[in-house]
């Protein structure tokens, strides 16, 4: 299947994604033409989920940043915490900015299944993400208990009571996979704000950006839907909202 019919699959459930090759180049052409900001500049960390297939489908595009720092554990939730982000914050170019990619991710295969992808050497499709599917079907087989977090299972009994907070919103979807990952997108952009708030950085400028990071087969690649590209300036704590500039590029 081309690529662009793989989109077109894609954009029927995110009319906004792009591949995530072409999101870096965005991100890249945005971040130049406003503040001047070459990609070694940018001290990366993203806040995706542990999954291999991101580590399979990362753009190299990408490795053009110095890191990526990995905040994120399962479900792209930024599990690292408060000494996760004060550690690649001071690991900053003195001219340079601190750049945040976060989100959850969603598998669609060819054939438009949501929460699967079809994996290497596999014949049948498998979860994806497979921490989110598994607490979406504890949360609706009554199997959740709350405030049951674990040390063994800490991060699925996080993500677990993250469903159980907006249990209404997921079972009333249309599609209750897509709408707990918006939960999941929800819970990472507040704990990432709250992160960043509590956090000095080195440098004048923070980049935010956040979006649903959609998996394909594993002979496809991974889209990016980009819901938030801030630029902090850290000096006088004013938020430019650059989405318009991202979004509007050829
Ligand atoms: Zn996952």
């Amino acid at each position: 299947m081309e690529p662009q019919a793989i989109l077109e699959i894609v954009r029927k459930l995110y009319p906004n994604a792009t591949t995530t090759t072409d999101a870096v180049n965005r991100l890249f052409a945005v971040l130049k033409e406003h503040y001047g900001l070459e990609p070694r500049q940018l001290m990366h960390a993203d806040s995706i989920c542990s999954d291999d297939v991101n580590a399979m489908e990362y753009p190299p595009e990408a490795r053009a940043m110095l890191g990526p720092f990995g905040m994120g554990g399962l479900n792209g939730f930024p599990f690292t915490g408060l000494t996760g982000m004060g550690a690649f914050a001071h690991h900053v170019p003195e001219d340079g900015a601190v750049f945040v990619y976060y989100a959850p991710h969603i598998g669609v295969t060819k054939e438009s299944k949501v929460g699967e992808i079809n994996r290497v050497g596999q014949s049948r499709p498998s979860a994806c993400c497979g921490a989110a599917k598994a607490a979406l079907g504890k949360l609706l087989n009554d199997e959740i208990q709350p405030g049951h977090v674990t040390e063994l299972d800490y991060q699925q009994n996080t993500i677990e009571q993250i469903f159980l907070r907006r249990q209404d919103r997921i079972r009333q979807a249309a599609i209750p996979m897509m709408e707990a990952t918006e939960v999941m997108y929800e819970a990472i952009t507040e704990r990432i704000d709250l992160l960043a708030e509590k956090t000095s950085y080195p440098c004048r400028h923070l980049i935010l950006m956040g979006g649903i990071l959609v998996n394909g087969d594993h002979d496809v690649g991974s889209f990016n839907c980009c819901r938030r590209f801030d630029v902090i300036d850290l000096e006088s704590r004013a938020t430019r909202n650059m989405l318009e500039f991202y979004e509007n590029l050829p």
